[in-house]
């Protein structure tokens, strides 16, 4: 299943694509979290089920999608440099801030009040941000309260998938020394296009990732490329921190983003910046 959050005549609401994914049915929750919260996936299949017997979809072309969890209930967790080619790149751009050898996981968090959606704009805080960076991530998606889960077990913990945009200000990532404010002003987290159901994506996934800046491809890579594992993480995390259902996993970026080139691409005013993920889809926002 692909579970979008979208606006209908002004109302926010949660459904499921068609099969040809040109329309959508509306599921009976108020909201992305509440459906992850109340639900397993077989339940919601079941949901689903019920309502195309309703035969009630919208076209995809009268609604506007949103981001799938458009507020996720706490920060989203990332990891920091976990593709093998992007610890070089960053290590290249800064060797103070971003050092080469990274044999245990760099966890953060992203604060996000409002997720930006598909074709949503990312707001380039001028005055603020110099140096403004893309990063396409595999997102994953928390189905039920996850305490000492073992790694063999972790599949079982998750409710799904998405492509997520893990947008950067550099300078401000640098100078302040750690990640977080440079990573959490507004905008700086488009979700989307939708929720794919992890019954439908093999575990642990494999999935081309690429990310597009106007049309010029810039990271070109695979999700099982990670340094360390979403199993691995999970267990880490879940070792000593419970984490509840609809918490927001992002696993790292590939070789690609803007400070890795020489000299540095970054983002701009009218720039497009898509992040793509293979069975996920694309998440195109321009840059304002
Ligand atoms: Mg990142």
């Amino acid at each position: 299943m692909k579970l979008v959050t979208y606006l209908h005549h002004g109302q926010q609401r949660v459904g499921v694509l068609t099969a040809k994914e040109t329309a959508v049915m509306p599921l009976p929750y108020t909201d992305m979290n509440t459906l992850i919260e109340t639900s397993s996936v077989a339940e919601v299949l079941s949901a689903a089920k019920a309502t195309e017997g309703l035969g009630a979809s919208t076209p995809l072309s009268e609604v506007t999608l949103c981001a799938p969890i458009p507020r996720p209930r706490q920060d989203v967790l990332c990891l920091g440099i976990n593709y093998k080619d992007h610890a070089t790149e960053a290590a290249q751009y800064n060797a103070d801030a971003f050092t080469k050898e990274r044999p245990i996981p760099i966890y953060f968090s992203k604060r996000v009040n409002e997720a930006v959606g598909p074709e949503g704009a990312i707001d380039s805080h001028p005055g603020l941000v110099q140096r403004l960076d893309y990063e396409a991530e595999l997102a994953v998606i928390l189905g039920k309260t996850a305490c000492n889960v073992r790694p063999e077990d972790a599949a079982e913990y998750i409710f799904g998938y998405t492509v997520l945009n893990d947008v950067s200000a550099r300078l401000l990532q640098t100078t302040h020394k750690q990640w977080y404010f440079g990573k959490s002003l507004d905008t700086f987290t488009p979700i989307g296009p939708c929720i794919v159901t992890a019954d439908e994506i093999a575990f642990p996934p494999a999935l081309a990732i690429r990310s597009y800046v106007n049309g010029e491809l810039r990271q070109n890579s695979n999700t099982s490329m990670l340094i360390t594992g979403i199993a691995d993480i999970l267990a880490e995390l879940t070792s000593g921190m419970t984490l509840l259902p609809g918490t927001i996993i992002a696993t790292g970026t590939p070789a690609g983003v803007g400070m890795g080139f020489d000299p540095p691409k970054f983002l701009h005013p009218g720039d497009v910046v898509t992040c793509e993920i293979e069975g996920i889809g694309s998440l195109r926002n321009p840059v304002q």
